[in-house]
This record gives structure tokens, sequence and C-alpha cells, in this order.
């Protein structure tokens, strides 16, 4: 069965569902059709529900930035809304501060959103630990003034790497917006890393300060301080200082309204899909699908855009027949092949119900759990542990949720590594929180492999450094060999500015102004349809 539709987005991540969403409330949903192989949207944003009762448990993704009131988050959640979706200031909630354990220093600490960093132990710190902590103060409020416009540029909606003389004009513009010292530093700058910037403020490896900078960067760049390109590090290491968010339903609460949205207002959302051929037609873009329950196929010819919420070591190793033109295009070749070569980064994951302690009142908790010497090399990385609020969730009684995360290589996992790593990182979580952990289950690359449909279980992106940065990042439009009107945009983490939840809905916002030539600003602020009682 052949269907047509003017846009098709495939994948229903943080950036498909954000592009979903801007047709929506550009009055074009109608004319979308949105194609997810999972039941659940989120990707690896996503989240599951288990047992009786039901515990609902954020598979990857957490934490949220960008949601104070006007920021990009809460305007793309805002606008458009769908019939049932409560206000937005009720649904995120700011995460006030994330402790930073080392159990086999036995210390704790502590850093807040209003900048302090506080030392947390039995033992008094060390005149070198006290040091080094007030050295890390000062660089974080540095890092949050120098961030602060990277992030005001963020929300231009950027267009790396600039593929026409619109994308050209736009990076122009927003450089013309940067404050002039900046634009005299920003050659010196974009040559930085973050290592060089940790050095002059005296923090020097090994120490609690580089481990508490390379902890977050790790997580927010997917990268180390010396590769971390200095103007997306400062980004990274600003979230805590600029706000850090959750969602009080934890993602599904953040995914849900964002394509009811999307279907309230016309479009179409189908999940079980999974898109298995990709090729060029003279109308446009010949897009396969099958259903996962029945085996049914279905084609979508795609007459204006079609936006690819993949990897592009996905895209590369399948989806376009190795005889169709677009595999002839010379920017997505380089990229294939770097792509082909690039070893991404899969997620151990431990879910799981933790005796709940009074002294945690009804506050979420977050916690960046550092290894030991003595864990296994594949586990010498931080833990992220996410635990929701008491009043979250219908949790059984005296428990509450846990989402514990690590970075792992993106490979099999054998079941003895499989049965070690558990009873590590529960050992791990257990001594930091000083609470028993129940039901514990865990997921491995494979795991997240089935549930994202990405090779190997690679998540995140190209880990960034400054020769896939800005102006050298992928490609995120691919021009169909023979006809200009209809053009091929790929979106989420392996595109500019990728990694994490905002950056990809920027990309997929991107991806939707270049789709449709309207502007984020053109669509937001107004409301349309269902938001309008019509
Ligand atoms: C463990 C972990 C923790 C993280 N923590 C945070 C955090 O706290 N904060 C933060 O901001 N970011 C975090 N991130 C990063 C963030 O989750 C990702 O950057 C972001 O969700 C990626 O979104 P995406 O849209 O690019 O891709 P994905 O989330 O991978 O979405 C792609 C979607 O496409 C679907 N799909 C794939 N192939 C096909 C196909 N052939 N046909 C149809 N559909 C298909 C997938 O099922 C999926 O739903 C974390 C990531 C991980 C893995």
């Amino acid at each position: 069965m052949r269907k047509q539709t003017s846009f098709l987005i495939v994948g229903a991540g943080a950036a498909g569902c954000a592009a979903a969403k801007c047709f929506a409330a550009a009055r074009l949903a109608p004319e979308v059709v949105l194609l997810e192989q999972h039941s659940e949207p989120g990707g690896s944003a996503g989240y599951f529900s288990r047992g009786g009762p039901r515990r609902t448990f954020d598979a990857g993704a957490t934490q949220l930035i960008e949601c104070q009131s006007g920021q990009l988050q809460e305007l793309l959640y805002s606008m458009c809304p769908a019939k049932d979706q409560k206000a937005s200031w009720e649904l995120f909630e700011p995460i006030p501060q994330i402790s930073q354990h080392w159990n086999e220093q036995n210390c704790a600490v502590i850093l807040r959103s209003d900048g302090r960093v506080i030392w947390s132990s039995q033992r008094s710190a060390t005149e070198e630990e006290e040091k080094d902590l007030r050295r890390l103060e000062k660089f974080l409020a540095m890092s949050g003034k120098e961030a602060d416009w990277m992030w005001q540029l963020l929300k231009e909606i950027p267009r790396f790497p600039p593929q026409s003389w619109a994308d050209i004009k736009r990076a122009l513009e927003l450089f013309g917006k940067v404050p002039w010292i900046k634009k005299i530093s920003f050659p010196v700058l974009f040559f930085l890393n973050a290592e060089k910037m940790l050095r002059l403020y005296g923090i020097r490896p090994n120490s609690l300060a580089y481990d508490v900078v390379a902890g977050l960067l790790v997580d927010t760049t997917q990268s180390s301080p010396q590769k971390s390109p200095w103007l997306a590090a400062a980004m990274g290491i600003s979230i805590i200082r600029r706000g850090l968010f959750r969602c009080r339903k934890g993602m599904r609460g953040y995914f849900r309204p964002l394509l009811s949205s999307f279907e309230q207002n016309g479009g179409v959302y189908t999940p079980h899909s999974q898109v298995i051929r990709l090729e060029t037609h003279p109308d446009g873009f010949l897009v396969t699908s099958r259903d996962s329950r029945s085996g049914e196929l279905a084609e979508h010819l795609v007459r204006s855009a079609a936006l690819l919420n993949l990897t592009i070591w996905d895209i590369a190793s399948g989806l376009i027949p190795p005889e169709d033109p677009l595999n002839k295009n010379k920017v997505f070749k380089t990229w294939s092949a770097r792509a082909a070569q690039n070893k991404g980064w899969g997620a151990f994951a431990l879910y799981a119900l933790v005796e709940d302690k009074p002294e945690w009142d009804d506050v979420p908790q977050y916690l960046q759990l550092f290894p030991s010497s003595t864990d296994p090399q594949a586990l010498q990385t931080p833990l992220y542990v996410s635990i929701p609020a008491r009043s979250d969730q219908a949790n059984p009684s005296g428990f509450r949720v846990l989402t514990a995360t690590l970075h792992v290589a993106a490979e099999d996992v054998s079941e003895q590594e499989r049965s070690t790593w558990k009873q590590v990182l529960m050992a791990r979580i257990s001594a930091a929180l000083n609470a028993r952990l129940e039901s514990v289950e865990t997921a491995t690359p494979a795991t997240f492999a089935r549930y994202t449909a990405r090779k190997n279980g690679q998540v995140g992106g190209i880990p960034l450094a400054l020769k896939n940065f800005m102006f050298f990042a992928p490609p995120s439009q691919l021009t169909h060999p023979t006809n200009k009107k209809c053009k091929l945009l790929l979106i989420g983490d392996t595109v500019f500015p990728g990694q994490g939840v905002v950056a990809c809905s920027v990309s997929g916002i991107a991806a939707f102004e270049r789709a449709t030539n309207l502007t984020f600003q053109s669509i937001q602020g107004k409301t349309f349809g269902l938001a309008n009682g019509q």
C-alpha cells in the first residue's frame, strides 16, 4: 500500500517529537506522518512501566534544561498545547542540587543550583580539598557567565553546518548578536578545550574538582575535558547554574503531551512502525516501513521533506540501498565512513525500588557516584542516579523508583559481566544512599539496541571534538539528486547541536524550519487550533 504525505518524520525521540510539535503549532500537522518503531515515544529519553502497583521508570535521560518560563523547552511545550495538558510550570520542577559521591574517599560534594559547592562528610575536608572546592565554585560561576551568550544563541535555532546562502546569512546574523568582546575572543575560545580553562583556574587532573567537571562533561558533551571544545564545554558545565529541571511525571509526562498535541491537531502518529528502506524517487523520497506486530509493509511517498531521527551510522548501515544515488552524495559518503569507524558509547542501566528515607522529604534526589579504584575497568566512570519525589508516582509504600545509568563501550555484555556489574553498582548506590535496593533489573547496550533501534546499542551522538563541532558538524541536510523541492533532513544527537534532550529538540526545530521555510519565532506565542477552543 503506497500513501503520499508532504512531510514524514522517522523516530519519536526528543528531536522527532520537537519537530512534530512545531508542525502542529504551524497548523501543518495534517500533512505529517510520524513513524516510531517502538511502542512508546522518547527513544534514549524514553520510559517503561512495570508491575502492580504500576511503576514507571525513565529509561535513560531524566534531567532537562531550558524549562524556565520563556526558555526553549517551555516554549516548545506550551505552544499549541494538547487539550488535557496542564500548565507547563506545573509540570517542570527545578532540581535544587546534585550530590557527587566518592565512597572510597568517604566524602560527598553538593553542587547547588545557587552556585554554592558544599562539602559533606563525617570527616572534615583537608586544606587542599577545601581550596579545590573554592576553585571549583569560581570555575562554575565563570563557565555559567561564559555560557550565557551561547545559550542565547541556541534559542535562535542556529543551523550548522550552513548548507545554503540562507544558513550562512543566519549564521552571520547570529554572530552579529554576540557581545563585542566575544566577537574578538571567539576565534581563541573556539580552539581552546575545557582542560586548558580548568588549568587556568588551578584545577588539575586527579582532584575532586576535576572529577566533577569531567563527570559533567561526559554526561553533557559525551566527551572529556581534553576533547571538549570550550564553547560547548562551558554550556555543559553551566547547566547546574542555569537550572536543571525534571518532569514531575518523568519523561512519560514530557513526551505524551507533545504527541497528543500533534495528534489532536491532525498529525498521524504510528508506533510499532520500523522504517526499513529509504530511497530516492523522482517525486521525492520513498520510505518503506514494517509493522512490528502484523509484519505488514507500508510505502510512504514523501513529497516535501523527510526528517530522519536516526544516527548517521544507522542510515549508512543499510536503510539506503547501496545503488541509490543518495549514497554518492560526497558529504554523506565522508560522514558515513567516519561514522563506521566511530566507537560510540552504550548505556548500562539499573532500575530498582529504593527504600525511602524520611530525611529526603518530598524532593527528588540526584546523585553522581564516582567509581572506586577496585571497580572493574569497564565501570571506571561516574554513575548517574535519579530518584523522583515521593508524591510523584504511585510507588509501593516506603519505596521510590530509581534509575541509574553509566557509559560503557557499545558492545555485547556477557551474562557474567552483567551480574558482576549489577552487584558492583548496587553496592556503589547502597553505600552512597545508605539505603536498601529492591527489585533490581538491568539494561545493557543490547537492551538499548532493541529499545532505540540503534546499531550495537550506541546511544548519544558522535563525542564532541573540534573536528565535528559547529561549522564542521555532520551534515543535517542531504539534497535530493534530482528533485530540489524535496529535502532529506537529519535530526537528533548526531547532528548539530546534538547531545541531550534540549539540543536534540533544537535540531528538530531547525529541521522544521528548513522543511517549511517558517521560523520557530513566527509560530511560537500564538495560539492555534484546539488551544483556542476552535
Ligand atoms: C543513559 C542516558 C542518559 C541520558 N541522560 C540525559 C539527561 O539527563 N539529560 C539530557 O538532556 N540528555 C540525556 N541523555 C541524552 C538524550 O537522551 C539524547 O541525547 C536524546 O534523547 C536523543 O534523542 P534523539 O531524538 O536524537 O534520538 P533517540 O532518542 O534515539 O530517538 C530516536 C527514535 O527513533 C526511533 N527509531 C530508530 N530507528 C527507527 C526506524 N528504523 N524506524 C522507526 N523509528 C526508529 C527510536 O525507537 C527512537 O524512538 C541521556 C542518554 C542516555 C542514553
